[in-house]
C-alpha cells in the first residue's frame, strides 16, 4: 500500500510539475520537465493511441517519442540496438509477442504496486516484465440471414462438417490466429490442436487472405457464413465513417464461443519496460497512465476494446454485445506455445 501511495504521489507530483511548467515559463521545474522523454516502440496501429499519448504529455510534461512498426520489427530492432537502445517501453497488440520479448531478454522486471494490483493476474507477467492494457476477444461473426446462433457453440465445433466451405479466417502468419491456436494447444493439447487446424482448413470458404475486416466483408458478400475476428473490428465497422462498412457490420451477428466450458479466447494489448530503458521512471509512469481511468476510457470509446480495469465502463456497442465468460488462461502461455502453433499451422496447410 505504501508503494502504491508513493506511486500515486510521484505521479501527482509530475502532473503538478507539468501544469506548473505551463504557468511559469522560466521556472527550473520547466527545465527539468522539458527535457523529459519516454521512447515508445509500439505495434499498436490505432489513432486513439496518439490522443492518449498527447494526454500523457499534457499531464506530465514528459514528451512521448513514438517508433511505430510491427512487433517483430521492433523486437529485432531492440536486439540489434542492444544496450544502446533508446527504447523505454515496448507495446504490442498481443501477449504472445510480449512474452517472446521477455524470453529474449529485452524487457525488465519493474516495481509498480499500481500495475500489479490493478491488472488481473493472468493478464500480466508473473515477473512484472509486461502488463496487459486492453482486452480483445477473438469471436465468431456469423451471417445473420444464414446462420442461427443456436448452431454455434465452440471453436472446436468449427471443424464440424456442417461448416464445410463456410469459414472465413485470415492467414496463419497473423499473431491473432497464432495466439488463438496457442490457446487451443494449452487447453486441448497438441494432438487435438493438430486435428483442429486440419479441420478448419478443410472447412475454409477460401484460401486465407486479408485482414479481420476483410473476412467480415467477404462473409456479407456471400463467400462464407462464419468469420473468426477480433471483437473491436466489429465496433470500428459499426461506427465507421464509411457508410458501406456500417451497413456490412449491421448484417452480422457476434457469437462468443465456449461459454459452456473455458470461455472465449482473450488476448491483450500490453506493454513492458525495455531492458536498457534510459528513462525507466518515465516508462513506469507512462504505463501506469495507460491504465488510468481516462486512458482506459479512450481505449474503449474510440477503439472498442474491453478495458483492462473492471472500474471502467465499456463503450455502448460493447455493452450491447453482453457479458460473456472469458478464458482465464495465463497469457504467457500464448508465447510459450507460439512456435508449436506455427508448426501446426504449417503442417495443416493453413496458409
Ligand atoms: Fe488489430
Amino acid at each position: 500500500m505504501k508503494k502504491l501511495l508513493l506511486a500515486i504521489a510521484t505521479f501527482s507530483l509530475l502532473v503538478a510539475c507539468g501544469n506548473e511548467s505551463k504557468k511559469k515559463d522560466n521556472s527550473a521545474a520547466q527545465e527539468i520537465i522539458k527535457d523529459q522523454v519516454v521512447n515508445v516502440y509500439t505495434h499498436r496501429h490505432y489513432q486513439p493511441d496518439q490522443d492518449i499519448f498527447k494526454m500523457f504529455e499534457e499531464k506530465t510534461g514528459i514528451k512521448v517519442k513514438v517508433i511505430n512498426a510491427s512487433a517483430d520489427e521492433l523486437i529485432q530492432k531492440m536486439k540489434m540496438e542492444g544496450k544502446q537502445s533508446p527504447a523505454d517501453v515496448l507495446i504490442t497488440v498481443d501477449a504472445g509477442r510480449l512474452s517472446r520479448a521477455k524470453d529474449e531478454g529485452l524487457l525488465q522486471s519493474i516495481e509498480s504496486e499500481l500495475l500489479e494490483s490493478s491488472i488481473p493476474s493472468h493478464l500480466q507477467d508473473a515477473d512484472n516484465q509486461w502488463f496487459g492494457l486492453t482486452k480483445r476477444a477473438r469471436i465468431i461473426a456469423y451471417a445473420k440471414d444464414r446462420v442461427k446462433p443456436e448452431e454455434l457453440s465452440t471453436y472446436e465445433d468449427l471443424v464440424n462438417t456442417k461448416w464445410k466451405g463456410k469459414i472465413l479466417v485470415r492467414s496463419s502468419s497473423n499473431i491473432y490466429n497464432q495466439s488463438l491456436m496457442a490457446s487451443i494447444i494449452a487447453n486441448d493439447g497438441e494432438e487435438a490442436a493438430k486435428i483442429w487446424a486440419k479441420g478448419i482448413v478443410a472447412n475454409m470458404a477460401r484460401s486465407p487472405k486479408g485482414s479481420d475486416r476483410d473476412q467480415v466483408k467477404a462473409m456479407v458478400a456471400g463467400e462464407g457464413d462464419l468469420a473468426i475476428v477480433n471483437s473491436y473490428y466489429i465496433g470500428k465497422m459499426l461506427n465507421s465513417p464509411d457508410a458501406e462498412e456500417v451497413k456490412t457490420a449491421q448484417q452480422i451477428g457476434l457469437f462468443f464461443p465456449n461459454q459452456e466450458d473455458r470461455g472465449t479466447h482473450i488476448n491483450v494489448s500490453g506493454a513492458g519496460v525495455a531492458k536498457y530503458a534510459p528513462n525507466k521512471e518515465n516508462a513506469i509512469l507512462f504505463i501506469e497512465y495507460l491504465i488510468s481511468d481516462e486512458a482506459q476510457q479512450v481505449f474503449t470509446d474510440a477503439n472498442y476494446e474491453y478495458p483492462i480495469l473492471e472500474s471502467v465502463e465499456p463503450v455502448k456497442d460493447i455493452k450491447d454485445w453482453g457479458d460473456f465468460k472469458e478464458d482465464n488462461l495465463e497469457l504467457n502461455k500464448l508465447g510459450a506455445f507460439n512456435k508449436k502453433a506455427v508448426l501446426i499451422f504449417d503442417e495443416a496447410g493453413w496458409k
